[in-house]
């Protein structure tokens, strides 16, 4: 099975802290949709397996409007397989719901309608539920736009919706972090994703930052956040199945697992990335002005013995499913790497961060806290292995 991921890179207006590559260009919807339905007609070849997943994101994919949304499924049924397509998520901001500029309140999404295959899941970035803080963030809905979003949603028979929320962020506390929690849970989404704000240079929030205007959460403050946001949704019924994931029962994304899962997908649009499942690695230039004029430059990578490893190090340990033991026999590293590895390994499973069952590797609840800064320990780098060993 493999997966598709376009990507929609428009957003109305950029959020302060985002380093995505998405513009603010208007009305250039179906100059895009028609550069990617050129783009579908020259890959159609590169994945050699029914698509499973589907997966509309950037920007901002409800940006676009319904009409360009149901044409590029429209294109998708024309040059894929879809007859096992099991689910068609699109990243949304609550905004686009409300204005009505999508016509979901009479029962139905339209860009499902008569295609086979339609969205059927909503990914909504909604980030916080107090008002105070989306302004901060310069998000363009505040609290009530997404109660409202929701339920439009819900009228048009959507069950499955995600919403994203951040911590972290300037300004709040743990106290208004456990509003937002509570509010979001009051909705009762069927998939939650929860991120640490990450302050990247280049940002408008990285130069309030320097310049001292706005201070970032300091780490202890997050790890409370982190810990309280676990214990209130677990408690709520949902498991947490990656590092920043949360679903209720049968409610996991079936797209992001399959990245985690490093089976192969197809990225179109600017700045899109694609994995043939072996060793290949490729992606369109992120430039949608290019693009646009079917200008489509490719970059690409084979990727080594050693990057497989640490992708499945990065990607599966942040899964609770964890990896499989063996990788670690496997990796072809010289005799003080892997003597090195092997340490690490034992350490991290004294600590209590990590841990072995049925001969699969993850993290406990205490690594879970710790994430990033866990599997970092796992992965080697060039550096760390013999000339002789990576010749191999
Ligand atoms: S809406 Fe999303 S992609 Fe667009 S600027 Fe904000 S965070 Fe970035």
């Amino acid at each position: 099975m493999s997966g598709i991921y376009i990507h929609i890179p428009f957003c109305a207006t950029r959020c302060i802290y985002c380093d995505f590559y998405s513009t603010t260009l208007r009305n250039k919807g179906p100059q895009f949709v028609e550069a990617l339905v050129r783009e579908m007609e020259e890959r159609k070849d590169f994945l050699h397996e029914p698509i499973r997943t589907i997966y509309l994101g950037g920007g901002t994919p409800s940006q676009l409007g319904p009409e360009c949304i149901r044409a590029i499924l429209d294109a998708l049924e024309k040059h894929f397989d879809l007859s096992e397509c099991e689910e068609i998520t699109m990243e949304a901001n609550p905004e686009d719901f409300v204005n009505r500029s999508w016509p979901i309140s009479e029962g139905r999404f339209l860009p499902g309608n008569p295609l086979p295959h339609t969205v059927n899941r909503i990914s909504m970035g909604v980030q916080s539920m107090v008002d105070s803080e989306l302004n901060l963030l310069r998000r363009r809905h505040d609290s009530t736009h997404v109660r409202i979003a929701v339920r439009c949603l819900r009228e048009a028979n959507i069950n499955n919706i995600s919403l994203d929320l951040m911590y972290g962020l300037p300004t709040q506390t743990v106290k208004s972090w456990e509003y937002s929690i509570d509010e979001l849970l009051k909705l009762q989404p069927q998939h939650i994703s929860a991120y640490n704000l990450s302050i990247e240079e280049g940002t408008p929030l990285h130069t309030l930052v320097q310049k001292g205007e706005l201070n970032p959460c300091d780490d202890e403050t997050c790890l409370i956040m982190a810990a309280l946001l676990r214990k209130k949704l677990k408690a709520a019924g949902y498991e947490q199945y990656e590092i920043s994931n949360y679903a209720l029962p049968g409610y996991h994304s079936r797209h992001n697992s399959s990245y985690w899962n490093q089976t192969p997908y197809l990225g179109l649009g600017p700045g899109a990335h694609s994995y043939d499942g072996y060793k290949l690695r490729c992606w369109n230039e992120a430039d949608v002005q290019s693009y646009l004029k079917g200008i489509r430059k490719v970059e690409s990578e084979n990727l080594s013995d050693l990057d497989l490893y640490n992708e499945r190090v990065m990607l599966g340990l942040r899964t609770v499913r964890g990896i499989d033991m063996r990788l670690f026999d496997d990796v072809r590293v010289d005799t003080v790497s892997q003597k090195a590895l092997k340490t690490s390994l034992c350490t991290l499973v004294e600590r209590g961060h990590l841990q072995i069952k049925e001969n699969r590797l993850s993290l406990t609840e205490a690594g879970l806290a710790l994430g990033d800064e866990i599997i970092r320990e796992l992965m080697i780098l060039d550096d760390n292995v013999s000339s002789e060993q990576l010749e191999k």
